[in-house]
């Protein structure tokens, strides 16, 4: 075990995060019932805010919940636990339940939202698979469909990417592909992923059962700004297992080059697209504002 330096907000009181609790009644333990935001800060400054916040807004929305806080009290209040957080850098978790209830999964009885924010260290992957590249498997645990549970709302239900990463774990790889219903590539356990084939840089579209990544869509600003075709499209094993290059991205993932697929090695890792994305991508962090 680490040492815990994590500092947790939770409904406004700002505690050191083993010591801030949470009813048994709360219906985010008992159901799942919440969604939440992960968010890194580079220097003290925290990258991509307004569009965490944005999509934890729309995920509340989509599942009915008020938030507790507007938006400028949430954005005070990450910043108040930044802040108090002991280094420069580090990893922000928003998390919204529906609040303490009676039990039955009837969200009419919970009557105030809990919000939490914990700021701590994250390191998804050691620095050897991030200089090396990752082992990927793709995992028999499908994406939950679209039209079940859509992928755009970024809620507390992670079992299905929980079941995913264990059969990454009991194969020894570094992480799991989903793929969705269709047999076709949707995400990664809690990233988004990209190959490069024949000059092109692709990943599948948003409605092949990915989350709307905001690495992801930073990553295809900054192909467009150097000038590298980029195209979302469906992609299938296939397009995977024959890629020049492939590699993961995410808030917690960053960008991280893949070096295998179920066996079958990548050309290129890592590869000139991937370096040239990942200087662009240490630039943007380096100058936030
Ligand atoms: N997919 C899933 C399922 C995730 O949990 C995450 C992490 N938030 C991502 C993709 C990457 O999204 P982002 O770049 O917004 O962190």
């Amino acid at each position: 075990m680490t040492e815990a330096i994590g500092i947790c907000w939770i409904n406004g009181a700002l505690v050191p995060a083993e010591q801030a609790t949470i009813s048994v009644y709360d219906h985010g333990l008992l159901y799942g019932d919440g969604i939440f935001e992960g968010i890194r800060f580079y220097a003290r400054k925290v990258f991509k805010l307004a569009e965490h916040l944005e999509r934890l807004s729309m995920s509340a929305q989509a599942i009915a919940l008020e938030l507790p806080y507007d938006q400028q009290a949430i954005e005070h209040a990450v910043i108040k636990v930044m802040t108090a957080f002991q280094e420069e850098d580090g990893y922000l978790r928003l998390v919204v339940t529906r609040g303490d209830g009676p039990m039955g999964l009837d969200p009419r009885g919970c009557h105030q939202p809990n919000m939490i924010i914990i700021a701590d260290r994250l390191s998804m992957v050691s620095a050897e698979v991030r200089n090396k590249g990752a082992r990927l498997m793709i995992a028999s645990t499908r994406r939950l469909p679209v039209d079940g549970l859509d992928p755009r709302i970024k809620s507390l239900n992670y079992l299905n990417q929980i079941l995913a990463r264990i059969e990454a774990n009991q194969a020894g790889a570094d992480e799991a592909i989903l793929l969705n219903q269709m047999g076709r590539v949707a995400e990664g356990t809690a990233d988004n992923i990209f190959v490069v084939t024949k000059g092109e840089l692709l990943t599948p579209p948003v409605t092949e059962g990915a989350l709307e990544g905001i690495t992801r869509n930073l990553i295809i600003e900054l192909a467009c700004q150097a000038d590298i075709p980029v195209r979302e499209t469906p992609l299938a094993p296939y397009d995977l297992y024959t890629a020049n290059e492939c590699f993961l991205t995410g808030t917690g993932a960053e960008l991280i080059p893949v070096a295998e697929i179920d066996g079958r090695r990548i050309t290129s890792c890592p590869g000139p697209v991937f370096e040239e994305l990942e200087k662009r991508y240490q630039t943007t962090i380096q100058n936030l504002g």
